[in-house]
């Protein structure tokens, strides 16, 4: 993978950061993607350190001008894409009932339409390059349900179709798509949970321990890489056993 060029949305923190550390580690050049083009700039310049090129640009994923221009600027700067990580995520929790059409709208726009409109664009350079990885980051939730989360496992369980799909319609331009699925994994976004609501996530994981972002990074990292060339279309639970 050394000298390959991984563009990462919701690259400056979380489990996206930890993605581009541990593909920064075995020589990737890294493309951070987020909305917060101050926490993309503090984690490419972490991603310098380790002895890599790293490019920080501002994006709403949802946004298919933004997202045309940051495939641009990754062309641009490195002249070729091997590797897109979908992991820009939001949840906007809420019972059925109660759920917002707007909660609706903004959870499916960023993480199902915003993995669609960045693949779309991807694909262009991969399928030219006749070689490419696209990893896409669901959710347990997308194969178990969680009450509160309508929008949020509706759209992790699109991801999951969508990425059989590119699978699918690619294979035969050299270009694989995989998802990885998530349990519960410690970063701000599970932060946010009350401890009663962690406490109850424990008892339901064989492993009695929740997950690391490097857990996470260590499945992207082996789908990204040239040994997977012939897995495509599947899914990597990583979850402890809560999912099996
Ligand atoms: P975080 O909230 O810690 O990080 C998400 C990142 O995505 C942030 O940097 C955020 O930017 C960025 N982001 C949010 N919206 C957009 C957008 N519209 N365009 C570009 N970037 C955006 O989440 P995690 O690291 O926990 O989650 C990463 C992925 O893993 C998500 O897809 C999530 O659904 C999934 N996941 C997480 C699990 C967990 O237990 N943590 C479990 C299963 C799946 P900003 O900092 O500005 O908000």
């Amino acid at each position: 993978m050394k000298g390959h060029t991984a563009v990462i949305t919701g690259g400056g923190r979380g489990i996206g950061k930890a993605i581009g550390e541990s593909l920064a580690g075995r020589g990737v050049n890294i493309v951070v993607v987020d909305v917060n083009l101050d926490i993309a700039r503090e984690t490419a310049s972490g991603m310098e350190r380790l002895g890599v090129k790293s490019l920080p640009l501002k994006a709403d994923v949802s946004n298919s001008s933004d997202v045309s221009g940051i495939i641009d600027s990754a062309v641009k700067e490195f002249g070729k894409i091997e590797i897109l990580v979908n992991n820009a995520g939001i949840t906007r929790d809420g019972l059925l009932l109660r759920m917002k059409e707007e909660d609706w709208d903004a959870v499916i726009n960023v993480n199902l339409k915003g993995t669609f409109l960045c693949s779309k664009e991807a694909v262009k350079v991969m399928a030219k390059q006749r070689y490419g990885r696209i990893i896409n980051i669901a959710s347990i939730v997308a194969f178990m349900g969680n009450p509160g989360q309508a929008n949020y496992s509706a759209s992790k369980a699109g991801i999951v179709g969508l990425t059989k799909t590119i699978a699918k319609e690619y294979a035969g331009r050299g270009i694989t798509a995989n998802a990885v699925a998530p349990g519960f994994i410690t970063t701000a976004m599970t932060d946010a949970l009350s401890d009663t609501v962690r406490q109850e996530m424990l008892k339901s994981i064989p492993m009695n321990k929740f997950g690391t972002v490097e857990d996470v990074a260590a499945s992207v990292a082996f789908f990204a890489s040239p040994d997977a060339g012939y897995v495509t279309g599947q899914v990597m639970h990583v979850n402890g056993g809560m999912y099996m």
